[in-house]
């Protein structure tokens, strides 16, 4: 289930399903079954930080059906991961959407494009798949907010929340034609 207000944190209801037997699903040739439950999430390290799940479990939905000779599952999460914002530090919660499928045909060989990696001995890897599916998903950069003004290169300051008086970084050789404009604007007898 996808809370209806975005951030709070996902109820964990159903049972673990980390490691789910095939046979558990009850699944009749043809049919369909949903389940839904909670697997355990791994933090994953992106950009020398850690990202996890506050309860260390998230809860996720399954929905599988049995065409025949193999087996079609759908996973469905709404992954809240918190760890540090790239700039400021602060911890920051990202929310990772994910809608994925894998399809497993038993007579496929391993390593066959039609044998899943997710489903080995009759049981379907939940815990890995998400977790796996979540690093696929997660943006590039993590920002407590996109005009995050991060920290001071030269005392650390968060300049979020404090100013310093370190002298401004160095201008970058490309934008001198743009501060010589600038400077001109700003000379006497120009438009204010
Ligand atoms: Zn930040
Ligand atoms: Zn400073």
């Amino acid at each position: 289930m996808v809370p209806a207000d975005a951030g709070a944190p996902s109820p964990l209801a159903g049972p673990p399903i980390d490691l789910l037997d095939v046979a558990a699903l009850g699944l009749e040739p043809g049919g369909g079954q949903e389940r839904a439950g909670h697997v355990a999430f791994e933090p994953l390290l992106l950009g020398g930080h850690s990202y996890g799940v506050p309860s260390g479990r998230s809860a996720v939905q399954l929905r599988a059906s049995a065409p025949p000779g193999g087996l079609h599952v759908h996973l469905i999460a709404d992954v809240l991961l918190t760890g540090p914002c790239w700039r400021c530090l602060e911890q920051t919660a990202v929310e990772v959407p994910v809608e994925t499928h894998t399809y497993h045909e038993y007579s496929a060989p391993d390593g066959d494009d039609l044998s899943s990696d997710y489903v080995a001995d009759d049981a379907i890897a939940v815990a890995r798949w998400l977790r796996d599916s979540v690093a696929e998903a997660m943006p590039q950069t993590i920002l407590c907010r996109a005009d995050c003004a991060g920290l001071c290169g030269g005392c650390g300051a968060d300049l979020n929340t404090a100013s310093c008086s370190c002298p401004p970084p160095a201008p970058d050789a490309r934008w001198g034609p743009l501060a010589e404009l600038a400077e001109r604007m700003r000379e006497p007898g120009a438009d204010d």
